[in-house]
């Protein structure tokens, strides 16, 4: 996942320092201006960003009254300039906020959020900022601009259109109102889900009950008691997914209910976190926007400036998929149910897939995992690959405060031995931390600014009791692929300017180069590199290797499946009318899988709707699909890749030159167009995902 922050498109030029000790008043010494965390207290983020947002708009008022006509460079450019403490400021506030939360900054987010929605709307309905932007959109032809700055100021255009720039005074009120309703119902429901998700866990008195689970996923369970000030007890915290990994192992059937029910139950079970009435209020709110601007829901306002362009075109590549996806899920559970002596449920569903997986393929997770060690995947794995890709290293270095001690900080450095990035990376779960993986920027790339990347990663792998490796799943180890895909984007993005640089891309093309980045983790040369055993250091024996690739598509329809609940539960709410009249949460959900014919009942979607943060907090709304969308584009990528020589530098190179380093400076398919030669193919994916045979190796005869 990559976190969005829309309200911060308008960015970056320093004001003269405050007389105060607030690291945020001044840009950072640390190199890269990295954050000051040994000097941050959460008592300096609500003055800086105040005192950010007023400096900011003091700026655009100068610009938007400014005596000359208006001209790209005291107009579009001083725009990108300005900003520059509020940016500072945000950045590393939302990656708190979203990392390492306590109550102050939670309660500051609460009030600060309306506040920066507010901000925003004052920037982008100001009727003398858009009528200079405008003179210069209409006269982009003969501006004399270069391609990026013209591809700006379209993007600068649209911004302000969609932000309700052309509409009547009247309707600008409205909108205001409802982006201040917005802001609020994302803070309660993300604060929701968060303190549901920590009471949700499930604390264990008795070892025995935890039959199943290895002796290391026990000790973590242990010591997450611990945290948790129950010293001599056994804690499973949850995973942001409706499936939790301890499913796979657990022995004890009613355990593995209870641990299923936890976890769908979360923000529906009454009390303070029940997050029913703050999802139909979000999508009640977001379809009246919608209107406002002139769109007939929510997703067809989101999609116009996506890839996809419209939600019949999202729709059809997922729907085209349901009716193979779901029969390869009925199969497998065919398969499952011979090994059980009850009906299989949700529940059940991880543990006998464990089960077929070592009846048929032979194949056990507790055989693998001590292959994956966290260090040997990151530095053999991870950051060999993007060695062997694109030519870059790296070095951890300690001199760098962190915000928590389980931070780790990485220089990244090029081809030509000068420094290119600095990289964190913040591994383990822990309950000030909201669940998932996600990738983010605390500065953003740009010429203009003369600003280099500082990259975050951030994931909730299970922390090993001290002294031990992490050992991860499998899953956990693409994972961890994707979202250093994500930090390679961030990494390589070389643009003049901030708005555009990196991940700055269309949503539904956004997942591309992570995603692309996990093909990887299974490429031979860089399996064998870091698949070794944690304690003997020996290769995983090639029985072992292969067995992982035969099961490999095994369980694809489950995965499958539940994503595709998810995603169309997600377009479902946001393709709903403005008149609609307020929705009942359990009973839309349960409607909407069952028109979409998606209702396995032992598949429930990926997550449910009252803790599917994506896209009620996390910047994803009617953008679920664009996981699936983005697939499409990087299995074509990896299959072009596969046809020229697989994973060379020159390859490599060419990617990074045409597309890592590119960011948001041009239209994503005219982008993939130039470094494939053609339009994406649904079939790689097909292949990829076992719905379909692969060609017998004619893919290769370019080489
Ligand atoms: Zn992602």
């Amino acid at each position: 996942m990559h976190r969005l922050f829309s309200v911060l498109l308008i960015v970056s030029v320093a004001g003269a320092a405050a007389a105060q000790t607030n690291p945020f008043f001044a840009p950072s010494p640390l190199p890269f201006q990295a954050p000051q965390f040994d000097k941050i207290k959460d008592t300096d983020y609500k003055p800086a960003l105040e005192e950010g947002m007023k400096r900011q708009l003091a700026e655009i008022e100068a610009i938007a009254n400014g005596a000359e006509a208006p001209t790209f460079a005291n107009t579009i450019e001083a725009m990108e300039r300005s900003g520059d403490l509020l940016t500072r400021t945000a950045k590393v506030f939302f990656a708190m906020t979203q990392a390492n939360t306590n109550e102050a900054l939670q309660k500051i987010e609460a009030e600060e959020s309306p506040k920066l929605a507010a901000h925003a709307d004052a920037i982008y309905l100001n009727p003398k900022l858009f009528a200079r932007v405008k003179a210069l959109y209409d006269g982009r032809e003969s501006g004399g601009l270069d391609a990026e700055s013209k591809f700006l100021l379209e993007r600068y255009y649209r911004n302000f259109v969609r932000a309700g720039a052309l509409l009547s005074e009247a309707d600008k009120t409205k909108l205001r109102t409802i982006n201040q309703q917005e802001s609020k119902l994302n803070t309660e429901f993300h604060d929701h889900v968060l303190g549901d998700t920590n009471a949700s866990s499930i604390v264990i008195d008795d070892k025995a009950m935890l039959a199943g689970m290895s002796e290391a996923d026990v000790a973590a369970a242990a010591e997450a008691a611990k945290d948790r000030k129950l010293e001599g007890k056994w804690v499973l915290a949850l995973r942001n997914t409706t499936q939790q990994p301890q499913l796979a192992a657990l022995q004890n059937r009613e355990l593995r209910k209870r641990l299923l029910a936890a976890s769908e139950n979360r923000g529906r079970h009454g009390g303070p976190n029940d997050t029913r009435g703050v999802v139909v209020r979000l999508a009640k709110i977001r379809a009246e926007k919608a209107k406002l601007l002139g769109y007939p829901n929510w997703a067809s306002y989101v999609l116009d400036d996506q890839m996809a362009k419209t939600p019949q075109k999202a729709f059809q590549l997922m729907t085209d998929l349901v009716a193979g996806s779901t029969k390869k899920a009925r199969q497998d559970a065919a398969r499952m149910q011979k090994l059980a002596s009850h009906p299989i449920t949700a529940a059940d569903w991880q543990f006998y897939a464990e089960k077929v997986r070592k009846a048929e393929y032979a194949l056990d997770d507790a055989q693998i995992k001590p292959y994956f060690s966290l260090d040997r995947v990151l530095q053999d794995g991870v950051f060999y690959a993007a060695n062997q890709l694109y030519g870059i290293t790296f070095k951890p270095r300690t001199d760098l405060p962190v915000y928590h001690p389980d931070v780790k900080v990485y220089d990244v450095i090029d081809a030509d031995g000068k420094p290119l990035a600095i990289w964190y990376a913040d591994y383990y779960a822990r309950p000030s931390k909201s669940g998932g993986a996600w990738e983010d920027t605390f500065v953003d790339q740009s010429g203009l600014l003369g600003q280099r990347p500082v990259v975050f990663n951030v994931a909730n792998l299970q922390k090993p009791a001290p002294g031990q490796s992490a050992l991860l799943s499998f899953d956990d180890v693409t994972t961890t692929f994707h979202e250093f895909g994500h930090a390679l984007h961030a990494m390589f993005s070389n643009v003049k300017y901030p708005t555009l640089a990196g991940t700055a891309t269309p949503r539904d093309f956004v997942e591309m180069p992570s995603q692309f980045n996990e093909h990887w983790a299974l490429e031979p040369q860089v399996f064998a590199n870091y698949a070794k055993h944690v304690q003997t250091g020996a290769p995983m024996p090639q029985e072992l290797v292969d067995k992982i690739k035969r099961s490999r598509t095994f369980d694809q329809g489950y995965a499958l499946t539940e994503y595709l609940a998810a995603a169309l539960l997600d377009m479902a709410w946001h393709t709903l009318p403005a008149d609609a009249p307020m929705q009942n949460a359990a009973e839309f959900e349960k409607a909407a899988l069952k028109r979409f014919h998606i209702d396995v009942p032992q598949v429930p979607p990926r997550y449910h709707t009252t803790y599917f943060s994506h896209i009620w907090q996390g910047g994803y709304s009617a953008g679920y699909y664009a996981y699936l969308w983005s697939e499409v584009i990087d299995d074509d990528a990896y299959y072009w890749f596969k046809s020229h020589g697989g994973m060379t530098r020159a390859n490599g190179q060419r990617f990074r030159d045409m597309v890592l380093s590119r960011g948001g400076t041009m239209p994503a398919a005219e982008m993939y167009r130039a470094f494939s030669g053609h339009e994406p193919s649904v079939e790689p994916l097909l292949i990829e995902r076992g719905l379909k045979e692969a060609p017998s190796d004619k893919s290769r005869v370019n080489q």
